[in-house]
């Protein structure tokens, strides 16, 4: 494994039978999109706003915005680039839009929610991203979608932008599409109604186990149950990859499962093609799924899928990933 890692760059992801995967890189700036480039990236597949937004003292403009997300399109010619919309609150947070004490922060005023309560804000962020869709391919992703309404409401607020700029008679990028990530139990279990409404989804994985397990992952006194190899995550994966599989929706994982080898041998077996991760990561998983077959995979995903622990999983794949490199 380790003489594949330097595997050149520019070669295409593909499993030792040649099915074709899609490594892209999470960024959180400006400067990681070089960082993703450098090691084989193609494309990114989570850009974290918020970022931005953290590094300011007031609500950056509409103008700021899209000069900042074309930079970051224009840094990664013949790439799509997924931005998703603010993700505050929780551990994040700024000043400039009020913070309020909450008992339970990661179950209540965040992401969506608060873009929500900011009308204003949400509607220059969707415009910045859609003018910034002039400039190449461009995904505009909305986290912590829960229920159907919000997606409603939110193709609704698209929507009204869209027509907005184009009475202004302000160029946009037509082609944007729009996804919701699936990281919040309810979305994962109705996940059929929304793929209807969608163009495309994002996995959470981070979240998605979180709430999954209602344990808090930076609580280590509980932390231990926010485990990805384990069955409940696993079946639900599933059931969401199944979903889409059905109706041919586009699906990328971008959590932390994305850059984790154990796990990406799983999914690789249940069928995922796109994983995004922090870009360091990218090697690795590229020399990986080099060495393991498209049967194989899928032999160690229905195995899996009949564990019954997470010791039992744990084990299992360790097994496989070592057999394989
Ligand atoms: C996730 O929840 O898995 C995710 C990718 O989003 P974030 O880590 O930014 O919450
Ligand atoms: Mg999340």
């Amino acid at each position: 494994l380790k003489d594949r890692l330097v595997l050149n760059r520019d070669q295409p992801a593909r499993s030792a039978d040649g099915s074709q995967i899609e490594l892209l890189a999470n960024i959180n700036n400006l400067a990681d999109t070089q960082a993703a480039l450098k090691v084989g990236a193609t494309g990114v597949g989570l850009f974290r706003t918020e970022y931005l937004f953290l590094t300011h003292q007031d609500v950056p403009d509409e103008e700021e915005q899209y000069q900042y997300y074309r930079q970051i399109i224009e840094d990664s010619p013949g790439c799509a680039v997924t931005i998703r919309t603010l993700d505050l609150g929780g551990d994040k947070t700024v000043p400039y839009l009020g913070r309020r004490s909450e008992a339970n922060p990661f179950m209540g005023w965040r992401s969506i929610r608060l873009s929500f309560e900011h009308p204003r804000l949400f509607e220059r962020q969707i415009r910045a991203i859609l003018r910034a869709g002039r400039h190449g391919k461009v995904n505009m992703l909305f986290p912590m979608i829960t229920t159907l309404e919000e997606l409603r409401y939110v193709n609704k607020l698209v929507e009204e932008t869209r027509r907005n700029l184009r009475r202004e008679g302000v160029p946009f990028g037509e082609d944007v599409k729009t996804g919701v990530m699936v990281e919040v139990p309810a979305a994962a279990v109705c996940i059929d109604a929304l793929l209807r409404e969608t163009d495309f989804i994002s996995i959470g994985s981070n979240d998605l186990i979180q709430y999954l397990v209602a344990a808090d992952r930076d609580n280590p006194k509980v932390a231990h149950l926010c485990e990805p190899l384990s069955p409940a995550i696993f079946k639900v994966l599933q059931m969401v990859l199944d979903a889409c599989q059905r109706t041919g929706t586009p699906v990328t994982l971008c959590g932390e499962m994305a850059g984790q080898p154990r796990s990406v041998l799983a999914l690789f077996g249940m069928g995922l093609r796109r994983f995004s991760m922090s870009p360091a990561f990218v090697p690795t998983i590229k020399a990986l799924l080099s060495s393991v077959t498209t049967a194989q995979a899928e032999r160690f995903a229905h195995q899996v899928l009949q564990l019954k622990t997470s010791e039992e999983i744990r084990t299992y794949l360790t097994a496989r990933l070592h057999e394989i490199s």
